[in-house]
This record gives C-alpha cells, sequence and structure tokens, in this order.
C-alpha cells in the first residue's frame, strides 16, 4: 500500500480545507480501504469525515424524510421512521454485505462505492476504471455478471450497490456539500454516470464536493414493496440482479410506481417506461408481464449474461407480484 497521511476533519470546514487533489474523503472505509490494500486506490490522504454532523435523519419540507450522509447503514435501516415509512429501503440496505459491514458503511459512502467488477481489482489485468486507456479486460474475458444496459466498449461494469437500486425506485435526492460552502441537489437518477467514454468517473460528483444528505420524499410504499435480490449464495454476496418495487393500489388500480434494478448497468436502473406503462393500470399478472417487457426491451446483453434477460424479467413480476401481495 503506498504511503499516505490522515487528517480527522472536525467539522465541513476543516474537511474541505484540507482537501488536496489526490487525497479521498474517509467515511467507514469498508470499500476504500480495500481497494488501497489493493493498489487499487492510491490517495497521498484520507481525510476522516466521521466526525462531521451530517448524522441525523429529520422530517423535511417534502413530508419525507431527509438521512445523513454520514449516518452508518445500519442505523439508517433500522431506524423505526425509515423502516416504517420507507421498508424499501430498509429491506434494500439490509441485503446487502454483513452486519458488521453495515455497522461502518455510512449512506454517503455506499453511493459511491466502487464497481465489484474482478478486473477492476487485479492490477496486472487492463481496466479502464482503474488506468483509462489501458482497456478493459472484462469485453471480451468473463462478464456473466456484467451490464446488459448503457454500457460502452470502454467499461461493462455494474454498480454493486443495494441501497441505490431503492433509492432511484424511491425517487430520491442527494444534497451535496460544495466547496464553496453552499450546497446543490442533485436527482438521484443523475447522481451516478454511465462509462461512456471516462469509465474512471463513476458520478457526477466534483473534486472535494462532500454528500450532506439523502433526501427522500412523501412515503407511497410504505405498504406494498419488495426488494428482490437474486445473488449466487444468500449472503454477503452482490446481486446478479435486483428489483426494488413499490406500488400503491388504490380502488384496484395502480396509482404510484417505483421500479429499479441493479445489477444490470453502471448505475442503479430506473425503470420509468415500465413505470409508465404500470400507472393507472390493475395489479394483474399480465400487467406485470408487460411491464418486465417493456423494461427489458433494450437489454444488450453478451453471450455469458444473456441469462440476466429472462432472468431481470422474472424477477421484475416476482417483485411487483410480492409487493402487490405483501399483507400490511
Ligand atoms: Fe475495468 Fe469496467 Fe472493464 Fe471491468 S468492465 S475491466 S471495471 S473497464
Amino acid at each position: 500500500m503506498k504511503p499516505f497521511t490522515y487528517t480527522s476533519a472536525k467539522n465541513k470546514d476543516q474537511a474541505l480545507q484540507a482537501f488536496t487533489e489526490n487525497s479521498h474523503y474517509l467515511g467507514g472505509g469498508t470499500n476504500l480501504v480495500d481497494l488501497m490494500k489493493e493498489n487499487v486506490e492510491h490517495p497521498d490522504q484520507l481525510i476522516d469525515v466521521t466526525n462531521l454532523d451530517y448524522k441525523t435523519i429529520t422530517s423535511n419540507d417534502k413530508g419525507g424524510l431527509t438521512l445523513g450522509g454520514m449516518l452508518s447503514n445500519s442505523e439508517t435501516a433500522n431506524h423505526k421512521d425509515v423502516r416504517t415509512k420507507y421498508p424499501l429501503l430498509s429491506m434494500a440496505m439490509l441485503s446487502a454485505a454483513t452486519a458488521q459491514i453495515r455497522n461502518m458503511a455510512t449512506n454517503g459512502g455506499n453511493l459511491l462505492q466502487r464497481t465489484r467488477c474482478p478486473y477492476f481489482f487485479e492490477t496486472s489485468m487492463p481496466c479502464n476504471k482503474r488506468e483509462p486507456g489501458s482497456g478493459c479486460g472484462a469485453l471480451k474475458g468473463m462478464n456473466a455478471q456484467h451490464a446488459i444496459f448503457g454500457y460502452s466498449d470502454n467499461c461493462i461494469a455494474t454498480n454493486p450497490s443495494d441501497m441505490c437500486v431503492a433509492l432511484a425506485a424511491l425517487g430520491a435526492t442527494v444534497e451535496v456539500q460544495k466547496t464553496d460552502g453552499s450546497s446543490r441537489m442533485i436527482d438521484f437518477t443523475d447522481f451516478h454516470r454511465l462509462p461512456e467514454d471516462r469509465p474512471e468517473v463513476d458520478n457526477n460528483l466534483m473534486p472535494g464536493e462532500l454528500i450532506k444528505a439523502i433526501h427522500l420524499t412523501e412515503p407511497k410504499f410504505s405498504e406494498k414493496y419488495y426488494y428482490l435480490k437474486i445473488r449466487e449464495r444468500s449472503s454477503y454476496a452482490f446481486a446478479l440482479i435486483s428489483v426494488a418495487a413499490g406500488l400503491q393500489v388504490k380502488s384496484g388500480t395502480i396509482t404510484q410506481v417505483g421500479l429499479a434494478m441493479g445489477g444490470v448497468a453502471h448505475k442503479p436502473w430506473k425503470l420509468s417506461k415500465a413505470e409508465e406503462f404500470l400507472m393507472g393500470k390493475k395489479p394483474t399478472r399480465e400487467n406485470f408481464e408487460e411491464a418486465a417487457k417493456i423494461a427489458l426491451k433494450d437489454a444488450k446483453p453478451f453471450e455469458a449474461n444473456k441469462y440476466k434477460v429472462e432472468m431481470g424479467k422474472n424477477a421484475i413480476v416476482r417483485a411487483l407480484t410480492q409487493a402487490n401481495e405483501r399483507e400490511v
């Protein structure tokens, strides 16, 4: 591991002031420290931001909750108001990693975690995300777990987060602390980016910006929700495919729907066309199947991950069905 300096910031001003070109903010370190040990990341400085006061869960003016960026994943997922108002988010977060990792990992860090593409971790292999211009080992290599949407010839990796799939379905907004001391808001679907010709850049944060909070709107899916995660083993594994589904049904008609997939793209994949199709429809299996067909229509799989298309359709139908049939 390359030597680095460690700075503990007591507040945001100290954190922003300490930031230099090759610095990284340090939350729980559950991903970043691993990457440093593997020599994938090599910052000159770590700025510990775990003492910043971004650790509350408060009500916001949209009738929803604002979740602090420095709260741990466990504190968030197990919070009484999150469990009752956004159980879809709790369910997704509690499916991730292990209890020990969730105790350390922060909400901001969860949004910033990097792909688990094996070529990204293996420094003897080409990887444009780790070393721009070196090539993509996965493009013609082992890519059974890689993207089927939105990739480029430069990178076909997927985003590994479960939390982010639920946040995409819930229509969250990210509040960002800018380096000049002011804040800005980013719609969750615009927070992460597609690889295009800059696969080394995962999101739309500017250098030195911090994730202050995640804003959720008025709860819509506190009764009918499901997070389905399909993985190779039932614990401590990333999703091959995941689906976050939320429904609101009034008088037998769908009045609100939130739908997103994980394990299929460089960012959480919001299924806007399928959502549009379902609005105003009856929550029937036929409509769920049609929504799933719409959702996967533009998938462009590789030979090794063709299975994701059929698996994705089935996962959407199952997640919507489980959400609809949930006993409150
Ligand atoms: Fe690297 Fe992306 Fe290719 Fe994986 S898919 S080897 S992360 S460039």
